[in-house]
């Protein structure tokens, strides 16, 4: 995710003169600099933008360039916006609009007429902000001192999920297998997901796969095996299982690298040649920031692999998950999520631990290793891309995820236990009226606000459900999203 870099454009015109145009230049030169060195990516100070040809000339470069991930946008001084409507209307890069000052106070003594005339964003970025909202063009607008923390975090996750956006848009999925039978909310329109968020989604025959985990070789397995081992506790003896799971691993990671594919899916309904499933190898895959989703879901797959990257340095704490079951006692009302065997140690509150056991669901000729451990508690979010006919809504609800309150000695996989907000019953009464799928992508550093901004680059539907979510206010707002969302 290095490779990324946001420019930053500041808006000014030749009204003021040389000198101040001058003193403009310096600021914003200095204010990239020193935002670079708090900002999770770099912003590179570009232009201060005085013509219509120089702002049309900078989003032609910005659209070309891979590198660049978005821009950001503020005027210093007023800058007329007649000249912004070329620039901005061709932009295809996410835009955040800065709405900052060089100076936090107003100094008393010093202010003067040539001061006001040199800092004028206060009326600046409202002309600024008329036209992106003339234009009806998608933007991020952050209002505040450019010095602080706060700021930073919000400019800072906007570039994350901007980052996102453009993995998303070079983001290749490989099929194991197609969706599990008769299954609706894992299906979805490919042509149309390509179009909106560039996905590739292909499929490649399990039969090729078995192929290649036959030219693996045993040095290739010693080699991962000591990589289990260094990272995770081995709680099994049966050492066959483990090398099992590192060839499928292998095998599978030289095909999606050969293919480019930075997400996968796999169905237990067609392990043809296999004599697992993939747990231990699917979870370790996961932890290596590839998406994955199961039953053939490609969806989550994807996300899962957006959201990892998205998070901390490129491949945060988000893993594909599953609500299973609800503990449904007063005062103590949680949901359980969990997989067959499939959940991403990114989450877990201490070492995991592999162990083998008995899979009775799909065609397992072997017991499959996986890894066991108990999600961290703390803040967090479950997210969920539906297909809604003709449009993709995507569906986040804040959740507390805590200890689990029991160890459940005989539950042999991953699980995370958490309170969804407003509350367990009424949470999950709006994640339905919202048609949320039981696959999800559960992330403890990506936002809601995060996967909004993220949503409004991908021009999609975005349902967040909250502390104040009422199932009567969501209602209404699904009934006119519907509508708007058709005459998009
Ligand atoms: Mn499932």
């Amino acid at each position: 995710m290095r490779k990324y870099e946001f420019w930053f454009v500041v808006g000014s015109q030749f009204l003021y003169g040389p000198e101040t145009l001058a003193i403009v230049d310096a600021r914003a030169k200095e204010m990239a600099e020193e935002l670079s060195k708090v900002l999770p990516y770099p912003l590179v100070y570009k232009v201060t933008a005085k013509t219509n040809k120089e702002i049309k000339d900078v989003v032609k470069e910005a659209n070309f360039r891979d590198e660049c991930a978005g821009i950001i946008t503020w005027c210093h001084t007023f800058s007329p916006s007649k000249m912004w409507i070329d620039g901005l209307r061709d932009l295809q890069k996410p835009w955040l609009h800065f709405a900052t000052q060089y100076n936090k106070e107003i100094p008393n003594d010093e202010i003067d007429m040539d001061f006001m005339n040199l800092n004028q964003a206060a009326h600046g970025d409202r002309e600024h902000g008329f036209i992106g909202a003339r234009l009806r063009k998608p933007r991020k607008i952050v209002a505040g001192y450019w010095k602080d923390e706060k700021i930073h975090k919000r400019i800072g996750d906007w570039m994350k999920a901007a980052v996102g956006a453009a993995f998303s848009k070079d983001l290749k999925v490989m099929r194991f297998g197609d969706n599990m039978r008769e299954v609706a909310v894992t299906e979805g329109d490919k042509v149309e997901t390509q179009i909106k968020l560039g996905w590739q989604v292909n499929t490649w025959a399990v039969g090729d796969l078995v192929k290649e985990m036959g030219k693996v070789t045993e040095a290739e397995i010693d080699a991962l095996v000591a990589e289990y081992e260094a990272a995770y506790d081995i709680a099994t003896d049966n050492t066959a299982a483990i090398r099992y799971q590192a060839r499928e691993e292998i095998a599978m990671k030289k095909m999606m690298d050969r293919e480019g594919c930075m997400a996968f899916s796999n169905t237990f309904q067609d392990l043809y040649g296999m004599e697992q499933l993939p747990g231990l190898a699917s979870q370790h895959l996961m932890a290596q920031g590839y998406g994955y989703g199961g039953e053939g879901d490609w969806k989550v797959s994807a996300m899962t692999a957006i959201l990892k990257a998205m998070g901390e340095n490129g491949n945060g704490a988000s893993a594909f998950m599953e609500d299973y079951t609800y503990h449904l006692v007063e005062g103590q009302e949680y949901s359980l999520g969990a997989h067959m065997l499939e959940v991403c140690p990114s989450l877990a509150a201490d070492k995991p631990r592999i162990e083998t056991h008995h899979l009775g669901i799909g065609m397992n000729e072997k017991d499959p290793a996986r890894l066991v451990f108990e999600g961290k508690a703390g803040p967090a979010i479950v997210a969920s891309l539906i297909d809604m006919g003709g449009r993709l809504r995507l569906i986040v609800q804040d959740i507390e995820a805590v200890k689990p309150i029991m160890p459940m000695p005989n539950l042999p996989v991953a699980r995370v236990m958490w309170r969804a907000m407003p509350d367990l019953t009424t949470g999950v009464e709006c994640w339905i009226t919202a048609g949320g799928a039981h696959h999800t992508v559960l992330s403890y550093d990506v936002s809601a606000e995060m996967l909004r901004d993220w949503a409004r680059m991908m021009d999609i539907e975005f349902v967040h459900i909250t502390k104040d979510t009422t199932p009567e206010k969501l209602e209404e707002e699904l009934l006119v999203k519907d509508l708007i969302w058709k005459l998009k």
